[in-house]
């Protein structure tokens, strides 16, 4: 079931009964037309150090267990990452870091997250982008954000009965909440919107709390903006948001 279009897009995110028919939705949708050319000449020329390794080339779909409690909003994959790999944040630096977080906070069964078939779980945690392609220089355009919106709104309503709070990483998951809270339960943001900020959270009755952590980009982790100790106090109070603390 291919979507071309963004009415595609909607209809079919809204049809899909649970999680795994989501991502299977997702990884067949062609409506954004800048960013399907982008992430299949990705796959097409390669990296030179992964020239031997067949690339995802499609949409990557959410990761981690249906009844997940805590979400964690990134912005979309990267072009020799999710985009190779097929799962997000798998096979790339900003992966290395989140996925090592996790596993110190006991919400992954390793640290390592280099193919899809490298044996990680997820504990309590599932990732999703809130764009599903890889974008040109990490940056999608409003109307690709747009159009990808139902994806990740159909994502946290199926997540709703267990989610108890979301991380946005960085300044477009957390602008891409917003939408997605209205859509998926009905609260509009305060006036003046929160802005982001690491460590910042906004507690809204009805939904999720939300929690906002620097993006673990190169930029940000290499340049000590984010460290280590920065992402294990957010998990961490993010696992005390969901009761797990
Ligand atoms: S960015 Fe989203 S809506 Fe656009 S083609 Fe990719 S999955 Fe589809």
């Amino acid at each position: 079931m291919l979507s071309r279009t963004p009415a595609e897009v909607a209809a079919h995110a809204a049809a899909a009964p649970g999680l795994p028919a989501l991502d299977a939705a997702v990884a067949d949708c062609f409506a954004c037309p800048r960013l399907v050319a982008w992430r299949e000449k990705v796959a097409a020329e390669r990296r030179a150090s992964f020239r031997d390794q067949e690339y995802w080339g499609r949409p990557v779909p959410g990761f981690g267990p249906a009844d997940a409690e805590i979400g964690i909003l990134g912005l979309a994959p990267a072009a020799h990452g999710g985009n190779r790999t097929g799962r997000v944040f798998t096979g790339d630096r900003s992966g290395d870091v989140l996925f090592a977080a996790l596993h110190r906070a006991g919400l992954a069964n390793q640290a390592l997250s280099v193919s899809a078939d490298d044996g990680l779980t997820l504990y309590h945690t599932r990732i999703f982008a809130a764009v599903r392609c890889a974008p040109p220089d990490n940056k999608p355009l409003p109307a690709e954000r747009d159009t990808c919106a139902p994806w990740v709104h159909r994502e946290l309503a199926l997540l709703r009965p267990s989610l108890r709070v979301v991380i946005a990483l960085g300044g477009f998951a957390w602008a891409a909440w917003w939408p997605a809270a209205a859509a998926v339960y009905g609260v509009r943001p305060p006036v003046p919107r929160p802005r982001f900020g690491h460590g910042a959270q906004v507690s809204l009755p009805g939904a999720p709390d939300l929690l906002g952590c620097y993006h673990v980009s190169q930029q940000n982790t290499f340049t000590g903006r984010l460290t280590p100790a920065m992402l294990d106090e957010v998990l961490g109070r993010a696992k005390e948001s969901a009761g797990l603390a």
